[in-house]
């Protein structure tokens, strides 16, 4: 039997006191919804909000995103980080265009089948723009489930997730499934925060177990730690005048499809990587500040060397390889500590 306490609970405090005015709200548009999701994904609201506008005034349809070159779609998401949702995004984009005539499916297992879009996502699209009655399950709905019935255990670990999947389904309301998934989603965001969940506040309190039993802090169980590997690398900053030299990364990988400095092992010779693989000469400068960067996998360390050339450029006949001005390459589509070395030098 379905336990209609919890949705109903959660439905009405959303409407009293949930988030209602944020740009992808008020929409039925499924391609809204669906950019605003992708962009949500381990991305704070406020960071995305800015993003969010911009995209969608450059790429305000599926087709004008499909047809836009992957380019284009990175540089709106420079910043943003984990890029490969951007690429996703453009991909299915163009199947959406090549196999269902321009038209996002309403069919929730077709939806999962489009790049990028994982169950909850799928969920979350067609429970807001079609109503349909599907669960969601994130990181914000883990923790509230987690606490609310106190479940023990890392919530990514495939056997505590299919708990939490059945769990999340016998709760679903057969109405309001608009209020309900934002209800979810905003109780995790504002309420069942990670730290210092607001529990006076929170429309759940008279039946969470983590509160009755002061939890709050222990639930959802962390992680296994594992020792995050520490990587290193050296950036090449290789400038002729006010231009300096960017190189396109692979297409898929760390970055992939954006611009970034040309890398070297860090044991090796800066000056002779360049005349060997680039045919130019120069003279390295004083190494810039080290940057740090944390992945989900790994951190890296850049030393990131400026050399200056002596010797005039042959032309580059390298599509992946580009002179650009140093204040145009800050607006280029960059990871973000590539850009942070580029202003640095700038400074
Ligand atoms: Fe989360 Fe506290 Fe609400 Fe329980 S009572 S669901 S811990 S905010």
């Amino acid at each position: 039997m379905r336990d209609t306490q919890f949705s109903s609970r959660v439905i009405t405090w959303q409407k009293a006191h949930g988030r209602h005015d944020l740009p992808w709200q008020n929409t039925r548009d499924p391609y809204a919804i669906w950019v605003s999701e992708i962009m949500l994904q381990q991305t704070q609201v406020t960071a995305v909000i800015g993003y969010y506008a911009n995209f969608m005034r450059s790429f305000p349809t599926i087709e004008a995103l499909a047809n836009a070159t992957q380019e284009q779609v990175l540089q709106h998401w420079s910043g943003l980080g984990y890029y490969s949702r951007a690429r996703n995004l453009h991909n299915a984009a163009q199947t959406i265009v090549d196999e269902h005539d321009g038209v996002f499916p309403q069919d929730f297992e077709v939806v999962q089948t489009l790049s990028g879009i994982g169950r909850s996502t799928a969920a979350a699209i067609v429970s807001f723009a079609f109503n349909q009655i599907q669960t969601i399950l994130d990181g914000n709905v883990k923790r509230v489930l987690a606490r609310h019935f106190l479940i023990e255990g890392w919530t990514g670990s495939p056997k505590i997730e299919k708990h939490l999947w059945q769990l999340a389904e016998s709760l679903l309301p057969e109405k309001d499934m608009v209020a309900y998934t934002q209800g979810l989603m905003d109780l995790g965001a504002t309420i069942c925060t990670r730290s210092k969940p607001k529990c006076d506040q929170c429309p759940l309190n008279n039946t969470c177990l983590a509160y009755a039993q002061n939890r709050t802090k222990d639930l959802p169980t962390p992680k296994p730690r594992k020792a995050i590997p520490q990587k290193y690398t050296t950036m090449l900053v290789i400038l002729q005048g006010n231009e300096v030299l960017l190189e396109k990364r692979p297409p898929s990988g760390i970055w992939g499809g954006l611009w970034s400095l040309p890398e070297i092992d860090m044991q090796a010779i800066a000056t002779e990587v360049v005349a060997t693989r680039f045919g130019l000469h120069a003279e390295a400068e004083e190494p810039l500040a080290l940057v740090q960067h944390v992945f989900t996998h790994f951190k890296l360390e850049i030393l990131p060397q400026p050399l200056r050339l002596i010797s005039k450029p042959s032309q580059l006949n390298d599509p992946n390889m580009v002179w650009l001005p140093v204040e145009d390459a800050i607006g280029a589509a960059l990871p973000t500590p590539v850009r942070n070395i580029l202003l640095n030098l700038n400074q």
